[in-house]
C-alpha cells in the first residue's frame, strides 16, 4: 500500500518547491495538503494565501483540504506573549498549535507522515519546527519529517517557481504582532477591511486571483502584472449642515481642509456649489452615489458629493466641513486573461468605487464564457485592471507597458 504524507501549507511560495522536492523524494507516497492557518491576520489576508495554495495543488495535483479559520482560539493561545520577537516563544506556541491539529488530520486520513511548509520559509528555525513537529507527534503513530529543501539553493528556486507563476508574496509572516514588527511601511489599511475592493486593497487582489482561478479551470492562458499608482484615502471627513451630518462621499484626489472649515456657498455652477472657506466645493449628485476618477489628475479642491435634494438647505444654511486624506505610493494589479496580442483588448475595472459599487464576479465569468472561443482563438483578450477607478490606473499601465489601448466593457454601475 502507498504510504500518505499530510503536508501542512502555510502559503502557496513556500509550498511550490517544496512539494515539488517532495514528491521526488518520495515518488511512491500519496501527497495531501493541509491549509491550517488561524494565525493568519486579517480574514482578507487569509483567504488570499489560501487561495493561491488551492491554485498551486490545483497545478501539482494534490488533494488540499482546508483547516478551521479558529482565530480566536489562536489568539487565546499566545496570550501573554503578544511582544515576543520572531523565532520566540510565541512563534513555538503557534507552531504546536497548528502542528498538533495537523497531527490529528493526519491520523484521520490515515498517513504515516506529517510535515510542514514552514520548514522552506527562510525566518523560520528548522530546530525549532523540528522539536515542534516531533512533540506534536509524540506517542502517535505519525512520524514527522522534518525536511531540509532550503540547502542547495532551494530557497532561490523557491522564490524562482513563485515569481514565474505571479505568486502572491506577502511580506509578513502571518499574525497582527508580526504584521507590527516585520512590516517597515504603516500597517493600519493592512487591518481595515474594505467596503468593496479599494484599489490596491487586499479585496481588489483577491477578486483578481480568483477570477484568475476561474480563468485557468477553463484553460485559458493568464498573466498578470503589478504596477505601483498613488493611491489616494480619506481618514476622516464630513459635512453638517446646523449640526445634522448630510450623507456624502469624497471626491477621489480631494485635498484635505486644515481643521474646519465654516462657511456659506458663495458661488454656483449648475449642480457645483462653492464655498467661500478653504476652496470647499460640494457637487449634487441625483442618484446619489460615488464617482470615478476618469482621467489621472493632480489635488482637486475639497470636494464632497452630496444627495440633490439637499441644495435647498445648502444654500441657505452655514456648512461646516472637515477633511482628512491622505496619498501613498502602493500597488495594484492588471489579470490578462487570453493573449495580450489578441486582435482585440476590452478591459473590466478590478476596483469598486467608496460606495461599494463595481462589478461582480459572476458578470466577469460570464462575459469570459460567452467569449471562450474568441479568447482562445486570440481574436479576444480580457483585462481585469486594478486601481482603474483613480484615473484610469489600470488601463494606462497596460497603454504604457503593452502599447495598448483598453476599452472599457463592464463599468462599476
Ligand atoms: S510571527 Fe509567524 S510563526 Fe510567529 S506567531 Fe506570528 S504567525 Fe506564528
Amino acid at each position: 500500500m502507498r504510504s500518505k504524507i499530510l503536508v501542512h501549507i502555510c502559503c502557496a511560495p513556500d509550498a511550490i518547491y517544496f512539494i515539488k522536492k517532495l514528491r521526488e523524494e518520495f515518488p511512491e507516497s500519496e501527497i495531501i495538503g493541509y491549509f491550517y492557518d488561524p494565525n493568519i491576520h486579517p480574514y482578507e489576508e487569509y483567504k488570499l494565501r489560501y487561495i493561491e495554495t488551492e491554485r498551486i495543488c490545483r497545478e501539482l495535483g494534490i488533494k488540499l483540504i482546508e483547516g478551521e479559520y479558529d482565530v480566536e482560539e489562536w489568539l487565546e493561545k499566545v496570550k501573554g506573549y503578544e511582544d515576543e520577537p520572531e523565532r520566540g516563544k510565541r512563534c513555538t506556541i503557534c507552531f504546536d498549535h497548528r502542528l498538533t491539529r495537523s497531527v490529528k488530520v493526519a491520523q484521520e486520513l490515515g498517513c504515516e507522515y506529517l510535515t510542514t511548509t514552514l520548514l522552506m520559509s527562510p525566518k523560520k528555525s528548522i530546530p525549532q519546527l523540528k522539536r515542534a513537529g516531533e512533540e506534536a507527534t509524540k506517542g502517535t503513530n505519525v512520524k514527522f519529517l522534518a525536511l531540509d529543501y532550503r540547502k542547495g539553493g532551494g530557497t532561490q528556486e523557491m522564490f524562482r517557481l513563485s515569481k514565474e507563476r505571479d505568486i502572491y508574496q506577502q511580506d509578513y509572516c502571518g499574525c497582527i504582532y508580526g504584521l507590527f514588527k516585520q512590516k517597515d511601511t504603516p500597517v493600519q489599511w493592512d487591518l481595515v477591511s474594505f467596503r468593496g475592493r479599494r484599489p490596491g486593497s487586499k479585496e481588489e487582489r483577491l477578486f483578481i486571483k480568483e477570477i484568475r482561478l476561474e480563468a485557468e479551470t477553463l484553460g485559458l492562458p493568464v498573466r498578470e502584472y503589478e504596477f505601483p499608482f498613488l493611491n489616494w484615502k480619506v481618514l476622516e471627513g464630513k459635512i453638517e449642515v446646523n449640526k445634522e451630518v448630510i450623507p456624502s462621499y469624497v471626491l477621489p484626489y480631494s485635498a484635505p481642509i486644515r481643521g474646519i472649515a465654516k462657511g456659506r456657498v458663495e458661488h454656483v455652477n449648475g449642480d457645483k456649489l462653492f464655498l467661500n472657506k478653504q476652496n470647499v466645493r460640494i457637487i449634487l449628485k441625483k442618484p446619489f452615489g460615488d464617482l470615478p476618477l476618469r482621467e489621472a489628475t493632480t489635488l482637486v479642491n475639497p470636494t464632497f458629493i452630496v444627495p440633490y435634494e439637499y441644495k435647498k438647505k445648502l444654500l441657505s444654511e452655514k456648512i461646516t466641513a472637515t477633511l482628512k486624506t491622505e496619498f501613498m505610493p502602493e500597488k495594484s494589479e492588471v489579470l490578462i486573461i487570453g493573449n495580450p496580442e489578441a486582435e482585440e483588448l476590452l478591459g473590466i475595472p478590478a476596483d469598486t468605487l467608496q460606495d461599494g459599487r463595481g462589478v461582480e464576479k459572476d458578470k466577469v465569468l460570464g462575459f469570459i464564457e460567452e467569449n471562450l472561443e474568441r479568447i482562445k482563438k486570440r481574436s479576444l483578450a480580457v483585462a481585469l485592471l486594478g486601481a482603474e477607478s483613480l484615473g484610469r490606473s489600470g488601463s494606462r499601465f497596460i497603454r504604457d507597458y503593452l502599447g495598448r489601448d483598453v476599452e472599457l466593457i463592464l463599468e462599476w454601475g
